[in-house]
């Protein structure tokens, strides 16, 4: 039997990536939902190769399959085609709750959608995290504070949001989002975590996706002109609740400029006329996620813009391949 195990376990090994034997006492079993997207299919593969049970819900909205098809048919791993906002009955020991549009094209396409998925989506997860006594991780955003009027974004700060702008059904169903987490905690014990995510880029990122970064790439690598929306924010990459971002500050035009330049691209750069509520400056204050959880930013700019424009350039030569739909 230990032969056939080991032959199982081999086998495993050359199919799949790496991933650490974790005792059944350390193994936890964890539910990603929106684990297709493009940060859910990141955390899908830390998890996994950290040796954890995985799985992974998602609707495919904006996710897609092969962000994780390379952990199809792994012991550890399962994928199920499943709507956050109908209720949903498994057993787990955490819970990391992604399931949300993000780019501002992506939650405004069906704002009554985005605001089910962050509001019923998000307490079917935390009923739940209650039945199974799970932990509850929240992606939250930067965009909880609105057009901010405090510079740099702590913890303490509560926002600036228009409640009934374009960008409502996002920003203010993620602060209720939050809000549920808390009344969970305090009314009945479930452990919630937030982390308010700023604008994070990278490998897997939908590229028709409509935020600044992917559009600049793919413009550039196409040489179409480079659409710079004045005036333009103070942009920041990617904390508590937690901060999680960057907090080194550059301007969009500034921004254009080197991705034109990494990409080596003859795009010119065009000015649009402002989004309407488009936040003007945003910069997370780190302090607290430093301190507390030891976390900062890794991944200098150029590096991670570099294999984000590599990671386009493979994705839109597939396509010419015809080799996706
Ligand atoms: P993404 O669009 O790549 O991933 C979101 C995933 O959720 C997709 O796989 C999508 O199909 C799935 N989904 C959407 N609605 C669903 C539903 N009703 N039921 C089940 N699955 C559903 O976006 P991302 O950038 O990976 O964002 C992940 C999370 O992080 C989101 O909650 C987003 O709000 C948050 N966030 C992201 C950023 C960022 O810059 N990427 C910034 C702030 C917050
Ligand atoms: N829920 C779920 N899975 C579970 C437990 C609950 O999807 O394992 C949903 C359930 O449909 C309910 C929501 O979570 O609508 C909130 O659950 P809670 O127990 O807090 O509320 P109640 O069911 O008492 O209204
Ligand atoms: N932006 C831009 N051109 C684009 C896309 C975005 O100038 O093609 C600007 C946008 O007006 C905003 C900033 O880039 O000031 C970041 O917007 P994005 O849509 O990336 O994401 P958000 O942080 O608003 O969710």
């Amino acid at each position: 039997k230990i032969e056939q195990r080991i032959d199982e376990v081999s086998l495993l090994s050359q199919k799949y990536p790496p991933v650490k034997f974790l005792s059944e006492k350390d193994r936890k079993r964890i539910l990603i939902t929106g684990g297709a997207g493009f940060v859910g299919s990141h955390l899908t593969d830390k998890l996994m190769m950290d040796g954890h049970e995985v799985t992974v819900v998602d609707n495919f909205f904006t996710g897609r399959k092969r962000n994780v098809e390379h952990w199809i048919g792994h012991e550890n791993f399962e994928l199920i085609n499943h709507d956050v906002v109908e209720p949903l009955y498994i057993e787990v020991d955490q819970i990391y709750h992604l399931a949300s549009p993000a780019s501002p094209p992506n939650y405004m396409y069906n704002p009554i959608k985005t605001l089910k998925t962050n509001t019923i989506g998000t307490l079917n997860m935390l009923g739940l995290a209650k039945r199974v006594g799970a932990r509850l991780l929240l992606a939250s955003t930067s965009e909880v504070y609105g057009d901010p009027e405090v510079h740099p974004q702590n913890e303490e700060y509560w926002g600036h949001v228009n409640p009934i702008g374009p960008r409502a059904c996002y920003d203010e169903g993620k602060r209720v989002a939050e809000t549920m987490c808390y009344a969970y905690m305090k009314q009945e014990g479930v452990e919630v975590r937030v982390a308010r995510i700023f604008n994070t880029f990278g490998s897997r990122m939908h590229m028709n996706d409509g935020r600044v970064v992917s559009n600049f790439i793919l413009q550039a690598l196409q040489g179409e002109p480079l659409t710079v929306r004045v005036p333009s924010r103070l942009f920041i990459l990617c904390p508590f609740p937690h901060l999680l971002g960057n907090p080194e500050e550059h301007t969009i035009l500034e921004f254009a400029r080197l991705i034109k330049s990494l990409v080596v691209s003859r795009s010119q750069i065009q000015f649009l006329p402002e989004a309407q509520d488009d936040p003007q400056r945003r910069r997370p204050d780190i302090r607290k996620a430093k301190m507390m959880l030891g976390w900062e930013p890794v991944v200098p700019l150029e590096e991670g813009l570099n294999k984000t424009i590599q990671y386009f350039s493979r994705e839109l030569e597939h396509q010419a391949n015809n080799q996706y739909i």
